[in-house]
């Protein structure tokens, strides 16, 4: 029975796949660990990734906010220019229609008051 030492718990087990993974380029075709040592590699990768990413999300959280704040602020920002410059253009197309109609007004006057003076007339 061939045997292989793992390099890690250094616990003498059997060469075969049940004890070792496979790999091709280690001793007998084995990885050097033990399967029993890799699964706890394993998990305290996953454990280390996983705060790793806790960490990380944590460390960006507040950049990540700050960045989405700033973005907001920019689209507010954006907002109010296109608000500031629509109100700019409705007073200039205000402004032009008075200036194209400069009687409109007046007429309107004018009629109310004929329309008046004739009640006025026919009430006498
Ligand atoms: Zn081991």
């Amino acid at each position: 029975m061939k045997t292989k030492v793992c390099t890690k718990c250094e616990v003498e087990k059997e060469a075969t796949n049940g004890f070792f993974a496979k790999q091709k380029s280690g001793k007998y075709g084995l990885t050097s660990k033990c399967k029993d040592c890799k699964k706890v590699y394993t998990e305290m990768n996953a454990e280390k990734a996983a705060s790793y990413k806790r960490n990380w999300y944590m460390r960006n959280k507040e950049r990540m906010l700050s960045e989405a704040k700033e973005h907001s602020g920019e689209i507010n920002e954006q907002r109010r220019k296109r608000r500031a410059s629509d109100h700019e253009k409705y007073r200039k197309i205000e402004k032009e229609y008075r200036d194209r109609n400069p009687d409109k007004k007046k007429e309107k006057k004018q009629k109310v008051l004929q329309k008046t003076q004739r009640r006025t007339f026919a009430q006498m």
